[in-house]
């Protein structure tokens, strides 16, 4: 009974969400497989400032979300936001991963476009990207941690690719457990424990 009213919840807060960021769209939409185009600076900022707004309400509203491309507010172009430690947008445009540790790591990824299934993941521990900032300046960075899964997932909406095709096999599942207390793992969760 409390599994049956639990999923009840999830079932609730996701038709709310549907209602008031009515700009999100979900999987099955063609946009979220579609690899998408460069930007000039200027339309970068445009949409990731509305990104930001977006991402910024979905997060009021549930408590959760820290990152969203572009693709998942229906435009097939390469941007995308995180909300940094402070709830600041940080826009990333034209980004293009350079490197990519050999060391990976596992965690059950949600993401806003999948609605209440999570995936176990397995992805880079570190990575090194170069991307265009919110300013219009050119960037260079190592990420490791939260931080590169992060941007990992939001870069791979930027190649038409979701969360649930990276899944470990058998680990889809409906999100009955609190994302924000996943932490990175060394292994797979096994397929029984969700
Ligand atoms: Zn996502």
């Amino acid at each position: 009974m409390a599994r049956e009213k639990q999923l009840q919840a999830l079932a609730e807060d996701f038709m709310c969400v549907t209602g008031v960021v009515p700009e999100i769209v979900y999987a099955g939409d063609p946009v979220l497989r579609t690899k998408t185009q460069e930007v000039d600076v200027e339309e970068g900022l445009e949409i990731g400032q509305r990104l930001g707004r977006v991402l910024k309400k979905y997060r009021k509203l549930t408590g959760m979300g820290r990152g969203l491309a572009a693709p998942q507010i229906g435009e097939s172009k390469r941007v995308f936001v995180t909300l940094n430690e402070n709830q600041e947008v940080d826009i990333f445009i034209n980004p293009e991963i350079i490197r990519y540790s050999d060391s990976t790591n596992f965690f059950r990824e949600v993401c806003i476009s999948a609605g209440i299934i999570s995936a176990d993941v397995e992805r880079s521990e570190a990575i090194r990207i170069k991307w265009i900032d919110g300013s219009g300046q050119e960037q260079e960075d190592n990420f490791s941690g939260d931080l590169a899964r992060l941007i990992q997932h939001e870069y791979d909406h930027l190649e038409g690719i979701l969360n649930l095709d990276r899944a470990v096999p058998g680990t889809i599942s409906l999100a009955t457990f609190d994302p924000l207390k996943e932490k990175l793992r060394d292994q797979p969760i096994p397929p029984t424990s969700f």
